[in-house]
């Protein structure tokens, strides 16, 4: 298996598998949406709301908020030695709030979230909870706990976990006339006419629309699009809760993990067998 990587900032990154499968590609995608964690509000204790929201609608917009993620300081309440509903400081981190529009109608924002841990906080202050009318008032703790998106996708930590066969685009060049005619049905720009001759110059960004294919005026066409299901292309884009990178070695920590479970099981079995 190989490995390009194409472009990776904070949040995205893209790359290249090749000598691979669709399985082990998908196997990793499933693990980024379903089984990474991250951080998200679980439980709201509410001491006063007198807003025209119910306390179970702002509970579930605050559960929505993406935070930011410290795997290595936190562990899963399931996993957590307390054992207590409520949690501890090792599987939960504390947040408060209180709001009064005093002076007119006001916008309780994200950013208005007090987290006893610094690194714990909302990936953006600019998200809005709730608008108060004058003299309306909202004080509440909760508690944000890490959890997965198998368990509700509030802590699935990616926006795009996606990947595509790679294209293989071919142009027959004792058919083609290069007439352009393909250059200009592709909507990504992948074709160009270099020489007097229609060359691939960005394979990656082909979507496999066949576009190209059904505009050529030759019969059959001149241009043969297909696709190569060894090599990968992998796009993964986090919520900002945590990076990337950081989703993707997850992932694959999880898998092998997984993996490393089944080959002991497999071999407990086969010498029972023996
Ligand atoms: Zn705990």
């Amino acid at each position: 298996m190989e490995v390009k990587v194409l472009e990776a900032e904070g949040n995205s990154v893209r790359f290249i598998l090749s000598q691979s499968s669709p399985a082990f590609a998908n196997a990793l995608r499933r693990i980024m949406i379903s089984e990474v964690p991250c951080m998200a509000i679980e439980d709201v204790f509410f001491y006063e709301n007198t807003s025209t929201l119910d306390d179970e609608t702002i509970a579930h917009r605050l559960g929505l908020i993406p935070l930011t993620t410290d795997l290595d300081s936190y562990v899963l309440p399931e996993e957590c030695e307390c054992k207590s509903e409520m949690g501890c400081s090792r599987c939960r981190a504390t947040a408060t709030l209180e709001v009064e529009a005093l002076d007119g109608r006001k916008t309780v924002y994200s950013g208005d979230l007090k987290f006893d841990d610094p690194h714990i906080r909302p990936v953006s202050d600019k998200i809005p909870i709730i608008k108060l009318e004058v003299n309306q008032k909202l004080k509440f703790e909760a508690y944000a706990k890490l959890g997965t998106g198998k368990k509700h996708a509030k802590w699935q930590p990616v926006a795009v976990a996606a990947y595509k066969y790679m294209p293989n685009i071919r142009i027959n060049l004792k058919k083609c006339d290069a007439c352009r005619v393909c250059v200009d049905a592709c909507p990504k720009n992948i074709l160009q006419v270099e020489k007097d001759v229609i060359v691939v110059v960005d394979p990656v960004s082909c979507t496999l629309c066949y576009e190209c294919v059904k505009a050529c005026p030759q019969d059959p066409s001149a241009v043969d699009v297909s696709w190569d299901d060894t090599t990968l292309i992998f796009n993964l884009e986090s919520v900002g809760g945590l990076s990337a990178k950081q989703v993707l070695f997850k992932a694959t920590e999880i898998l092998k993990k997984k993996a490393e479970e089944v080959t002991k099981k497999l071999a407990v079995k086969g010498g029972k067998q023996t």
